[in-house]
This record gives C-alpha cells, sequence and structure tokens, in this order.
C-alpha cells in the first residue's frame, strides 16, 4: 500500500510525512485509524478541544500524539484535515489562516457552499492548495471510540475543486481517501449540496422529524412498545448527532428547502389519491417508487456484482449423461420487449406470462413506467400492463434509459417520434457507439426530428408534436429492427407506411400488432400498415426462445435413449432454420399442440434419439439458423459423414469468432474439422465409430460456444473442462439447472 500512496502522488507522500486531524471525532478517527490500517508509516497526529478524545486517540493507537491546540502541530505537518461539525469549520479556519505556509488542506464537512465561503472569509479566497471534501459514510454514533478503518472501505468520498484547485494538492486529497478503500470522485460544490440536500439531509429530517411527531403524540412513548420493523428501518437515522444535524441544516438552508418543496408536493400527490380511494393512481407511484428502490438496490450492489460477473465461471462436464423429461425454456427476448410496448399503447390490461428478466427488457419496461405506464411485476415471469392507449403516454422527467437494448432503442425511436412531447433516448457505453442513422434517416423522411450526436450516435432527441407522414421505404439492409421502428412510427403516421426487406427478416413486431387487432398487411417482401389504427390489449404467453431450445434439441438428438418434450417453444417461420437442419440430418423430431399466440406460432417439441448423418446445409436455412451453429456443430461431430457449411461469414462477428471458437473446440476434442473463411466441414463421428474425447475448452466468453460443448459432454469419453462461461447466466438463466434436471452430469465452479 505504501507503494502505491508513492506512485499516485509522488514525491509529497513517499516522505509519508506529517498529517493533522483537526476534530478527532468519528469521521477524523476512522481517517487515522484507516491510514494505519494501510499501512501508512508517517506520523498521524490530531488536533481536539476535548483532551480526553486525543486520550483515548492514543490508547486506541488510532493518532501518534495531539493536543488541544492548534499551534504547535500545524507547521510540521504536510496535509492538515479539518473534521470538526460544519459551523466549528469558520473559527477553526480563521484560527488555521495565520499558521499555514503551503500545507495542503482538506475537509470533510456535509455541506461544501457553505464551507466554501468560510473559508474565503478566513483566508480572503480559497487556498490553491485546499480542496474541499465530503466522505460519503458515518453513523450514528460519534466520537473516536466509534472510529472504524474499514468506514470508508468501498464508500464514495466527493471532492470539489476549483477551477484554479492545485493539481497536486487533489492528487494527494484523493491518494487520501484511496489509501483508505474508498472511491473519489469529483463534483461541482453546489451540484454537491443539491445532491445531499436529497439524498441525506431530506431523508434525516424526515426521520427527525416522525420521530418527534410520534413521541410528542405520545408523551410516555408507550406507542414505540409497538413499533414494527417499518418503523425502526425508517427512522434509524433519527438516532444521529443534533449537534452536526443542526450544522448541516443551517449550513445546506437553501437545497433543503428546495427537496423538501418537492417532498411535500408529491405527499400532497399521494395524500389526495389515498383521500379519494384513487387505487390507480396509488398503483402507480408505489409501483414506480418500488422499482425505483430495486433499481437503486441493485446500483448498491454492482460492484459486488460486477465483481462476481467478472470471475471465471467454469464448468466441468462429466462425460455421458441423458436426456429425458418436459422442460420448458426461458421466454423470447424479442417478444419480451414488444409485449411491453403493444401492451402499453393498448386499450386495457395485457397480461404476460413468460416475459424474459434479462436487463434488456428490464430497462424497457422501466422506461414506460417513467412515461405514465403502470405496469405491476415481473414476477416469476407474469407482467400486468395497464394499457394507456395510442396517445397516452406522458412526458417523461429525464431521459429514457435503454441500457445495452439496441432492439430497443430503435423501435422506440420509431415509437417516440409520433408523441406529442419531446424525449432523450441514452443507452450504456457500448450502445452510445452503436450508429442510429439508419432508422433516424427513414423517420426524417416521415417529417420526424430527431437530432443524434455526432456519426449518427446516441443520445437521440427526438422533438414531439410533428405530423408524421407514410412513406415507402427500401431497406438497404435486412434488418428487423429498422423496418419494426418504421412501422411503429407508420401508426402515428397519415397514410400508408411501407417497408420493403431485401432478404426475410424477423417478423415479430407485425405478428404482434396483428395480435393486438391493428391490422399490418403483407405481399412477398413487402409489409404494410394504415396510420391512426389502435391497439387492443391481448393476453401473451411468450414463447420459449428457440434458440435457448436448440441445446436441448441437440442434447436429445444426439443421446442414445433420449426423449424430451420442450415446451411452448416459439416456432416463427423466421427462426425455424435448426428445426430443418435437425430434420434433414435424420433427427426424431416431432411438432405437436401448435397454435398461435399474440400472433406467433408456437409448439411442444419432442425429439427422440435417432441416428444422424452429415449433410451440406441448404443455403436458405442458413440466415434462419444463425445463432444456432454452435449447437448444430456438436450434432454435425455426432453424425455420420461430412456436414458441410458455407455462406456463413456473419459467424465470425457475434460475440465471438464463432467458426473459429469451435473449430479449436471441436478439434481439442479431437473431432477432424476444416475451418473455411465462411463455414467449416465437420467430420462426424458417427453411430459406430469412436466417441470423441475431453479437454479445455475457452469458450472466449461466448455463451452459446459454452452451452454447445456442454452438451457435447454427453458423447464423449471423458471430461470437458469450459472456461469463461459467466455469460450463459444472462442469456440463458436457469441454463445448469435445467441441464441437470434433464440428466446431464456438470459442475459450475467459481475460480
Ligand atoms: P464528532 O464525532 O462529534 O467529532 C467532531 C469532533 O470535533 C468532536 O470531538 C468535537 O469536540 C471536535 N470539535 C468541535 N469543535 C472543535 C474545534 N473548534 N476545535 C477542535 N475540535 C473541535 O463528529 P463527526 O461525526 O466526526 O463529524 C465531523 C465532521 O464530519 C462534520 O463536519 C460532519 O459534517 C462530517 N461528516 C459526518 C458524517 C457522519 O455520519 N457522522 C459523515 C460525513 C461527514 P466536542 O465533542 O467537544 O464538540
Amino acid at each position: 500500500m505504501r507503494e502505491r500512496h508513492g506512485t499516485v502522488c509522488g514525491s509529497q507522500v513517499t516522505d509519508e510525512s506529517r498529517i493533522l486531524i483537526v476534530g478527532l471525532g468519528l469521521i477524523g478517527g476512522s481517517l487515522a485509524a484507516g491510514l494505519k490500517a494501510s499501512g501508512y508509516a508517517g506520523e498521524i497526529v490530531a488536533c481536539d478541544r476535548d483532551p480526553s478524545e486525543i486520550e483515548q486517540g492514543i490508547a486506541l493507537g488510532v493518532i501518534d500524539a495531539g493536543g488541544t491546540e492548534l499551534a504547535p502541530w500545524v507547521a510540521e505537518s504536510s496535509l492538515i484535515v479539518l473534521a470538526v461539525p460544519v459551523l466549528a469549520m469558520a473559527p477553526v479556519m480563521t484560527e488555521l489562516a495565520s499558521m499555514v505556509s503551503d500545507q495542503v488542506i482538506t475537509d470533510v464537512g456535509s455541506t461544501k457552499q457553505a464551507i466554501l465561503q468560510a473559508a474565503e472569509r478566513a483566508f480572503g479566497r480559497l487556498p490553491r492548495r485546499f480542496v474541499l471534501g465530503h466522505p460519503i459514510a458515518g453513523s450514528e454514533k460519534s466520537g473516536v471510540a466509534a472510529s472504524n478503518p474499514d468506514l470508508y472501505r468501498h464508500h464514495k468520498v466527493i471532492l470539489t475543486p476549483q477551477a484554479d484547485t492545485d493539481p497536486t494538492a487533489l492528487a494527494r486529497v484523493r491518494a487520501l481517501w484511496e489509501a483508505c478503500g474508498a472511491e473519489v470522485l469529483e463534483m461541482d460544490v453546489m451540484r454537491h449540496d443539491q445532491v445531499l440536500a436529497r439524498t441525506s439531509h431530506l431523508p434525516h429530517l424526515l426521520a427527525f422529524s416522525l420521530v418527534d411527531t410520534l413521541a410528542r403524540q405520545d408523551e410516555r412513548l408507550d406507542i414505540f412498545r409497538y413499533a414494527a420493523g417499518g418503523f425502526r428501518d425508517f427512522t434509524r437515522i433519527a438516532g444521529s448527532d443534533p449537534v452536526m444535524w443542526r450544522d448541516i441544516f443551517t449550513a445546506n438552508r437553501d437545497a433543503v428547502l428546495e427537496a423538501l418543496d418537492d417532498f411535500e408536493a408529491g405527499v400532497a400527490r399521494l395524500r389526495q389519491a389515498v383521500a379519494n380511494g384513487d387505487s390507480d393512481a396509488m398503483l402507480g407511484i408505489f409501483d414506480r417508487a418500488s422499482h425505483a428502490r430495486h433499481y437503486f438496490d441493485t446500483l448498491l450492489n454492482k460492484t459486488r456484482y460486477q465483481a462476481m460477473e467478472q470471475r471465471n465461471v467454469r464448468y466441468r462436464v462429466s462425460p455421458g449423461g441423458q436426456v429425458t423429461g418436459t422442460i420448458r425454456v426461458p421466454g423470447d427476448k424479442s417478444i419480451s420487449h414488444r409485449s411491453i410496448m403493444l401492451g402499453a399503447l393498448s386499450e386495457g390490461v395485457t397480461q404476460v406470462e413468460g416475459f424474459l428478466e434479462g436487463e434488456d427488457s428490464l430497462a424497457t419496461l422501466q422506461a414506460f413506467r417513467e412515461m405514465g405506464v403502470v405496469i405491476e411485476g415481473p414476477h416469476q415471469g407474469r407482467v400486468t400492463i395497464h394499457g394507456v392507449g395510442m396517445h397516452g403516454l406522458k412526458k417523461p422527467a429525464g431521459p429514457l434509459y435503454v441500457g445495452n437494448a439496441g432492439t430497443a432503442m430503435r423501435l422506440f425511436a420509431g415509437l417516440l417520434a409520433g408523441q406529442a412531447f419531446d424525449t432523450e433516448l441514452t443507452g450504456d457505453a457500448s450502445l452510445t457507439k452503436r450508429p442510429m442513422g439508419r432508422v433516424a434517416d427513414p423517420l426524417r423522411e416521415m417529417g420526424a426530428v430527431i437530432e443524434t450526436a455526432e456519426g449518427g450516435r446516441p443520445p437521440l432527441r427526438i422533438k414531439g408534436g410533428q405530423q408524421l407522414k407514410g412513406i415507402t421505404y427500401d431497406m438497404p439492409m435486412a434488418s428487423a429492427q429498422v423496418k419494426s421502428c418504421l412501422l411503429l412510427a407508420g401508426m402515428y403516421a397519415e397514410g400508408e407506411t411501407r417497408v420493403r426487406e431485401p432478404a426475410p427478416t424477423r417478423d415479430h413486431t407485425e405478428r404482434m400488432l396483428n395480435g393486438f387487432g391493428y391490422p399490418v398487411s403483407r405481399a412477398g417482401d413487402v409489409a404494410w400498415l394504415q396510420g391512426g389504427g389502435h391497439l387492443t390489449a391481448a393476453p401473451i404467453d411468450v414463447p420459449s426462445d428457440i434458440s435457448s431450445a436448440t441445446f436441448f434439441l441437440v442434447a436429445a438428438a444426439i443421446t442414445p435413449g433420449a426423449d424430451l418434450t420442450l415446451e411452448h417453444v416459439g416456432i416463427n417461420p423466421t427462426r425455424v432454420g435448426v428445426i430443418n437442419i435437425l430434420k434433414a440430418m435424420g433427427a426424431d423430431l416431432e411438432l405437436f399442440d401448435e397454435h398461435e399466440v399474440g400472433g406467433e406460432p408456437v409448439a411442444n417439441i419432442r425429439v427422440r434419439y435417432a441416428p444422424l448423418k452429415g449433410i451440406e446445409i441448404p443455403s436458405d436455412q442458413v440466415p434462419l439458423a444463425i445463432d444456432e451453429f454452435p449447437a448444430l456443430f456438436v450434432a454435425a461431430a455426432n453424425a455420420s459423414g461430412t456436414t458441410r457449411l458455407r455462406g456463413a461469414e456473419e459467424l465470425r462477428v457475434k460475440e465471438s469468432d464463432r467458426l473459429q471458437s469451435m473449430a479449436d473446440g471441436l478439434a481439442i476434442l479431437g473431432v477432424e474439422n476444416t475451418l473455411y473463411e465462411d463455414g467449416i466441414d465437420i467430420v462426424g463421428k458417427g453411430e459406430d465409430g469412436p466417441s470423441y474425447g475431453g479437454g479445455r475448452i475457452d469458450s472466449h466468453g461466448d455463451h452459446r460456444i459454452a452451452m454447445a460443448f456442454t452438451v457435447a459432454g454427453l458423447r464423449a469419453n471423458d471430461h470437458i473442462v469450459i472456461d469463461d462461461c459467466a455469460n450463459v447466466a444472462t442469456s440463458f438463466p436457469g441454463f445448469v439447472d435445467l441441464a441437470r434436471r434433464v440428466g446431464m452430469t456438470l459442475e459450475e465452479v467459481s475460480a
């Protein structure tokens, strides 16, 4: 840690010179304790007006020396930390002003504007080596006895440097907190006070007020005997130090009052809803709040969650196993997205079952909540959407965030271009790099007003209140997203919107629109609709994703004795390449109970083992099975004869170069193959040939490679160990459990 110190802030800290803490309470004491624990070897001294705090600090080993006067300690110190209550900062700084030379100074006060002004008064102007700061950590305890060396670990510290702050001073203060395990960020003084007024000061004010109000109503405090957990959780912070909080509310008065005004307006709205028995309004408020709270939890757990995700998850697959039973794999992502969008714009209540609770579809759900749609769930794949009709969306308070979902952003662009209000669409860092011109350009032709960042990239700023006009658009690329976007915009346009596709693309949007009673016509390669219609709520049972089902189709197809039924699988004609290819290879697949849900065809699929033969994969099936090839290559490895694939160069630009990753993995198992720029030849082992071996496979973080080699284990004669499998959990939640349920043997190991 000392070495790190030296690298971060150069010569100033390598000498580990003396640090002076003024005010040795909880915050100052914990800083000293954290530095000691980090191995800081310089002297740490303190000044506190209470001599017993100093004595205790020395006894606890938190500081090396100290006293009640400032003067003896200042000259020899290189860094001074002011950790007294906010209103005590001004007199301390006035005293300090005549003693300091070039020391770095920082403070820990919970408000910043008042301390900045006090410093300007005390020093004439804020010294360039004075870096204002605030650790976002604490407790209801005070005094050095409560010092905790881990208080700042994994907590944030906000620094509020000025334009002319000395960069070496800033680096030193940053290193000070980082040595204690804190994450340091920078913010403007005003913004700090506004943010803290809302996230810290207001909740404290409410907690103090609630406890005081109840206590007054019941002088003997008897009422607290009956208090439930809710009271305890809500009011824990009312046990905090009264003097500190008096100081904070005095120092940050204006920002706190502003936050309180907003809060009072919110309470008034809720009061009215309760008074009127307005169940929709109550549900809307509670539902938004409950989800915002869950989102906050995810943020809080993010560090832990990411750390977990970054760990290498490894599968160890035992050779052999069975494939029997009846299972249902998770819902289709494209259909989950669209069910929320169309459900929200419908008249009536839409019940969705089998919703895929992936991050992307949850972001879509949240975006509609922000536009005033009441959505219950998701709870075990069930979502209830209280539709607002074609023109019932409300202007969201801020930009709509769609995470990593390119589909959501492109579909939203079409839908929002027709609204009466302005909107802004943003996404995560990787989505922000993806071009949106392919939707923005044709939407502009329809009369939409859309601004993008440079190069047609997000954020998209969409101006509301435009009258759109239907167009006939020849898509330059085969894109289901662009087609869907234009059809959604077309619902709000005058006249007819027609889209021609150069090659078949997924048609989930057209099907679901028809399912919700909005007619979309189709002839050859053109789909079209008339503007001005409306949608009627319809129940949706999201079909299982055929791409996820594929791993189990192949598992059963290659395993002697297998008999597996997959329920409710989506068999949209644009996605069924895998069924056609497996059948051509001789697989025993039986589709039954075929019916339509929300316009989408679904079926149960029964697969029994039958010997497979190698085939030349028909070129017209390649686009219909593009995501399914990793699993199909495993089928090929178990067929008799050679399977040839060409015209599949797109596989090289998926989550990994899937042609290369599969060729490498198959070679490790001993399956002969020849790689081509746009395909592969795989020489299968056949029913009677020797089975292939085991080995260690790198999935390159590609979920489909990981799942394909898991399935390969069923016919291997040794263990297969697959590295880098963490991503499976996001695309196919529950894969490992389902694989075990049907009879495969695999362990998930975190490395
Ligand atoms: P604390 O435990 O009460 O410690 C403050 C110490 O400063 C006390 O020992 C106090 O002595 C001493 N002091 C007061 N005036 C002084 C003066 N003129 N000269 C020397 N020492 C003086 O309070 P804390 O919780 O550590 O809070 C300290 C600062 O941290 C405050 O500015 C607060 O806004 C900030 N902060 C607190 C938290 C939190 O959760 N506690 C979180 C973030 C930031 P007496 O006991 O004799 O008054």
